[in-house]
């Protein structure tokens, strides 16, 4: 791939900076979205998608005392429908994030090995999606340094990561970032740390070494772990070794309606599945000098109501920004339904979480240390 002529250096950068003597990679990718929607030289599609996304309703809808927030966002359509891990057959399209727009520009970051661009699907105006400029398949195994160091480079931000079969929509290797803490359930989780109540959500601690914390987050509508560490090599070990006991329990994924077993065929990435299915937020908190973590165990990203017809329907998709309390629609019927029903959020949460069977057997595992 060559991605030398959609990258943009800094002089080119230089106009939409807004401070021009501290430039780091937080304000390259500030001064890069303010290019991509520069109405004489940006970028058509993410100028379109910030007009719809200007237009989006949302509410907030507290499901068993824990606020979830519901969006009609027809901007991440592409993304909600996207069929790239469910299909049975290869896709031939081309890759979008090998065949970028003409006038879609990035920054590359961490030694040229990603470029940093605008993510068109907007939930939150600055998202950014962060692709390899390798066409590598959707697997976090062997670069899990890499997103710990893009937290550390990309302060500014909340770094994500979607799993094959767990959300992402495209089988290139890339990660996400959204501005720190804009999403409900970075605040909610921020508030449990510094011991505030969250409904009645609870931190189970499951272990501890010299430098890091690892915890179970309890009653909180879907499985979330969280891992605190000042170390960026232990916040590494945590992950893997949690990687290595989630990849073990998702064995119990076998023999449901509609969801493929674990282990299965991946037919867009030409592998079988070894990956155990989840989805991350990673953030550097330079004031403290701590790693937080964060790992939502999923069965898979469509709920059971995504496979019924007509009323009962529903069309999402569940990845790491409906993890982090953000649900996100592209249809009024469905946005309506889940504002008036909030038995629909607990249900939807349920079908694509890990089971709380595979909780138990998680947590016994990795209470043994
Ligand atoms: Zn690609």
């Amino acid at each position: 791939m060559n991605f030398s002529e959609h990258h943009l250096s800094d002089s080119e950068l230089r106009p939409f900076f807004t401070d021009k003597r501290n430039i780091d990679d937080n304000s390259r990718a500030a001064a890069l979205i303010r290019q991509q929607n520069d109405r004489v030289d940006g970028w058509p599609r993410l100028i379109r998608n910030l007009d719809t996304y200007s237009r989006i309703q949302k509410d907030v809808v507290n499901v068993q005392g824990i606020d979830i927030v519901v969006t009609l966002n027809e901007t991440r359509a592409p993304s909600i429908t996207a069929k790239t891990f469910e299909s049975k057959q290869f896709n031939s399209q081309p890759c979008i994030l090998c065949n970028l727009d003409a006038e879609q520009k990035g920054i590359l970051t961490l030694e040229n090995r990603f470029i940093v661009l605008a993510n068109p699907g907007i939930t939150i105006p600055g998202d950014l999606t962060i692709a390899s400029v390798n066409h590598d398949p959707q697997m976090i195994a062997g670069s899990f340094e890499e997103i710990v160091s893009l937290s550390k480079t990309l302060t500014d931000y909340s770094i994500f990561y979607n799993g094959a079969m767990a959300g992402a929509s495209s089988p290139h290797f890339h990660f996400q970032a959204g501005l720190k803490n804009t999403l409900i359930a970075e605040q909610q989780i921020d508030r449990l740390l510094n011991g505030s109540r969250v409904g009645n959500a609870e931190l189970i601690q499951l272990c501890e070494s010299k430098t890091g914390r690892l915890f179970f987050l309890n009653n909180y509508l879907r499985a979330a772990y969280l891992a605190v560490s000042s170390d960026y090599q232990e916040v590494s070990r945590l992950f893997r070794w949690f990687y290595m006991h989630l990849q073990q329990v998702d064995r119990l994924i076998r023999g449901n309606p509609n969801v493929p077993d674990f282990g299965a065929r991946i037919i867009s990435m030409n592998i079988n599945e070894t990956e155990p299915r989840m989805n991350l937020m990673l953030k550097y908190i330079p004031e403290t000098a701590k790693y937080l973590l964060v790992i939502f165990p999923k069965v898979f990203n469509r709920p059971a109501a995504y496979f019924k017809t007509g009323t009962e329907q529903l069309i999402v998709g569940m990845a790491i920004k409906e993890s982090l309390g953000n649900l996100i629609t592209v249809r009024e019927a469905d946005y309506e339904h889940l504002k008036t029903d909030p038995s629909l959020f607990t249900k939807i949460y349920s079908d694509t979480s890990i089971t709380p069977e595979m909780i138990e057997e998680l947590n016994k595992s990795l209470k043994m240390k």
